[in-house]
């Protein structure tokens, strides 16, 4: 007879599980919360601009995962798309992140690679040798006028906490440069789904097999039902919050339509405190390879993920990590569920990460499946 599995969550990380099992011939349900799939990627055209709309902010995919790659390809045509950052700080333009032509206008200089490379290591903090956190890595990196400028304020208004309480992980995320590439990613493949996001999530879910309920949550109680559960839902919600909610950020967009090129770029970042708002994102400059009259943009303003919100990023302190560590050890103990992707465990993941993870726990799942052992509540520890 057919093995069940329930998958909980229908963004990539369920989707891609429940691909790689239905055509190793499982029966999948996915249970979708939402009423789309796709999660937090999830794309659509607006009706009055037709424009291609990251409906939860700009998601860029970029990747030197070559079977993430190759996967996301299979299921949809990724134009060739480079994200460049420009930042707006104290009534002055520059690019992000952080390269040779931002060094030499902000500082007024005409440095060459080699000359700015020895000016950053001369305003560096030198004495930081370990940077642990946020504001330790900048200020030993890009010194204290760069940070403030461009991370610190920023920071605050996305983070709500002082860069000093945040890890230094989270600006590790930005390269610094010493020449004139203003890409704001390092990776070797860059792109954007010609027709959204959301289509290559249907196209992974469109697998004999495989069946999935919108606007449908999953009862934890109901886990005996199935013979494995993914769940790529909130850790603690699974285990109703028993040991507290985990804390998260949450975005709201103030969106407004115009007609012609609002500000130029995809994405604008606000860095000083002119705006609340973090940054500008105007979706028509995702798709260059399209043409509209009309523009669509948003505002994006981040805040406290309070309980009836969308969580977004999660916020992984000291307290949080004790916190989380107490519901780690609780799923330990669940026998015949899985826990995994940003929600599932807690972490600050982009797309690629994702799928490439998700690969990882249905490649473990068809092998635990053959030696009949126990499938592992995480194939990712969350607390690495
Ligand atoms: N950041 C900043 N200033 C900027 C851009 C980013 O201080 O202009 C910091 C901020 O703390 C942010 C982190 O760097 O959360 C990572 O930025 P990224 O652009 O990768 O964030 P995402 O697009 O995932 O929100």
């Amino acid at each position: 007879m057919k093995k069940n599995v329930a998958i909980v969550g229908a963004g990539f990380s369920g989707a891609v599980v429940a691909n790689q099992l239905a055509h190793a011939g499982y029966n999948v349900e996915v249970f979708e919360s939402r009423s789309h799939i796709a999660g937090n990627c999830h794309s659509e055209r607006d009706a009055e601009t037709n424009v291609m709309l990251h409906v939860y902010g700009p998601h860029i995919f970029h990747t030197d995962n070559e079977r993430a790659w190759e996967f996301i390809n299979r299921f949809g045509e990724m134009m060739p798309y480079v994200n460049r950052v420009k930042a707006i700080t104290n009534g002055r333009v520059f690019t992000l992140p952080i390269n040779l032509l931002t060094i030499n206008q902000f500082f007024n200089k005409t440095f060459r690679p080699a000359e700015a490379e020895a000016f950053m290591a001369e305003i560096g903090d030198k004495t930081i040798e370990n940077p642990q956190t946020f504001e330790e890595q900048a200020l030993r990196f890009v010194g204290r006028e760069l940070y403030e400028a461009f991370f610190k304020t920023y920071t605050i208004k996305q983070w709500g906490l002082q860069p000093s309480e945040l890890p230094a992980s989270i600006l590790k995320r930005l390269p610094v440069r010493f020449n004139y590439d203003d890409n704001y990613f390092n990776h070797k493949y860059q792109g954007m789904p010609k027709d959204g996001y959301t289509v290559i999530v249907e196209k992974m879910l469109d697998v004999p097999g495989i069946q999935v309920h919108l606007n449908t949550r999953f009862d934890p109680n109901a886990k005996g039902d199935y013979d494995h559960v993914f769940y790529s839902g909130p850790i603690d919600a699974w285990f109703g919050h028993t040991e507290g909610r985990l804390p998260y950020r949450t975005l709201d967009f103030e969106v407004f339509r115009d007609t012609g090129d609002y500000q130029g770029n995809a994405v604008i970042n606000v860095c000083d405190n002119s705006q609340r708002y973090t940054r500008v994102t105007e979706h028509k400059h995702f798709a260059p390879w399209e043409k509209h009259e009309k523009t669509i943009c948003y505002l994006e303003y981040s805040r406290q993920c309070e309980e009836k919100d969308t969580p977004y990023y999660p916020i992984r302190q000291a307290r949080e990590k004790a916190q989380l560590e107490k519901y780690v050890n609780l799923a330990k103990q669940e026998t015949n569920v899985t826990f995994m992707g940003r929600l599932g465990t807690y972490r600050y993941l982009d797309m690629d990460v994702t799928i490439n993870e998700a690969l990882i726990t249905a490649d473990k799942f068809l092998e635990t499946a053959q030696a009949k052992g126990a499938m592992p509540a995480f194939v990712i520890d969350p607390l690495a």
